[in-house]
């Protein structure tokens, strides 16, 4: 079965083509900055790799181009849109309704919108990314998987916000969770390493976008991104946990308009606000070079994600191993250091060594004696979207 996964986000369109079950990639590439004249659409397969810059004003285009690519006579992958058997969206908010994964009709397509004032960068985003699909993949069936379905298992005390009841009970105001995708993907990969599915983990993903999960026995029973995917973690522009009393500061002695205060913590905020980068490389390589506000920036992320294994770790009573993943946990051995040190009473004990090693697989990196594993695992979201999309239709 050929199964396109689509992952539209506000400006991009990630995509990647695979085989299932035999989850061998085909081809995969991404557009980005669409809505500009310099767009930029790339191609790779296991013969060619194509890059070209050209204007993509809006999502049709990028699909159509993404089309193209796959059709392409000489280079492409498919000869007609009728091999694609089934597209996997990924899409960011499915609210109480959707904790699993989905095929998509009228009715679901309607709840994305209805649900796009909660996660307003990336709902209708996704939805575009369907209907287009959806018209240019005429025999596809169309599935959508909910980056809010895996924390479907969270408990109330823990979701419910302490306002008053009938905003959780009639307005849907609660934590729903997100990233969902990669902490189930990440955190089956460790049960599987320790060979333990009665475990107490948690996993940080780390990427543009950052949270962090408590997942007690394969199942999700904390995460630090809330009702909307802003909360929690500090990350590349937004700034996670603040005292929204800053909000009625920022605008009755300030003078912000509500609309200026949510661009300013969403996309100005976070490493950007803080350091004027939001690229963990550049931040790096300014703090190596003295940079003071870059290393304090890092210092403040790390310790913030420091509070929360506390925290999940006492909501758990237990911590067996935590998990870095995306972007940054994947690939900075600096702020799994930053993270790890002085963390010995939770038995908590990195090895410099081993952290300082790449690789492209699940690894541990944590000395002998450490009781806790710390484990580094690639997560692999278009994967775990297209082996839920084939279970579905299988
Ligand atoms: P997204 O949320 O868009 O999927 P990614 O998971 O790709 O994001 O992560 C992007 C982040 O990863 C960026 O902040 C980038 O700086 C960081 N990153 C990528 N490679 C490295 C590296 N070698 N060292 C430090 N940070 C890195």
């Amino acid at each position: 079965m050929n199964i396109l996964i689509i992952n539209s986000g506000s400006s991009s369109i990630k995509y990647q083509l695979l085989n299932m079950p035999s989850a061998q990639i085909i081809c995969a590439g991404i557009i980005e900055r669409i809505g500009s004249i310099d767009a930029i659409s790339s191609f790779t397969s296991k013969d060619h790799k194509i890059e070209r810059t050209c204007t993509i004003n809006n999502h049709r285009e990028g699909l159509e181009r993404i089309t193209e690519l796959l059709l392409d006579s000489e280079k492409g992958v498919i000869e007609s849109t009728d091999n694609i058997d089934a597209i996997g969206h990924r899409v960011v908010h499915g609210g109480s309704t959707y904790t699993k994964t989905t095929l998509i009709n009228d009715d679901v397509k309607k709840s994305i919108k209805k649900l796009s004032p909660l996660a307003p960068l990336h709902n209708p985003a996704n939805l575009v990314g369907i209907e287009m699909a959806e018209a240019i993949f005429k025999n596809a069936q169309q599935v959508a998987v909910f980056d809010t379905a895996f924390h479907g298992t969270i408990p109330v005390k823990a979701k419910q916000y302490a306002i008053p009841l009938p905003l959780y009970d009639e307005k849907g105001v609660q934590a729903y969770g997100f990233h969902g995708t990669s902490h189930k993907y990440v955190s089956e990969k460790a049960n599987a390493y320790l060979n333990n599915q009665k475990t107490n983990v948690i996993a940080i993903h780390l990427g543009n976008g950052c949270s962090i999960t408590a997942i007690k026995n394969g199942k999700s029973i904390d995460h630090s991104m809330g009702f909307a995917p802003s909360n929690g973690l500090i990350m590349g522009t937004r700034s996670g946990d603040i005292d929204h009393s800053i909000i009625f500061y920022m605008v009755d002695t300030l003078g912000y308009s509500l609309s200026e205060i949510n661009e300013l913590l969403n996309k100005k905020s976070g490493m950007l606000g803080l350091t004027g980068y939001n690229d963990l490389r550049d931040i790096e390589s300014q703090a190596s070079n003295g940079n003071q506000k870059c290393m304090l920036a890092l210092e403040m992320n790390a310790y913030r994600i420091k509070k929360y294994i506390g925290a999940y770790t006492a909501a758990m009573n237990g911590l067996d191993a935590i998990i870095f993943t995306a972007g940054i946990g994947e690939n900075s051995s600096l702020m799994r250091k930053l993270v790890c040190q002085n963390m010995s009473h939770f038995n908590i004990v990195l090895d410099d060594a081993k952290n300082d090693l790449r690789a492209a697989t699940i690894r541990e990196v944590n000395t002998i004696d450490s009781k806790v594993k710390i484990l580094v695992v690639p997560t692999n979201e278009e994967l775990e979207i297209a082996q839920q999309v084939y279970q579905l239709l299988t």
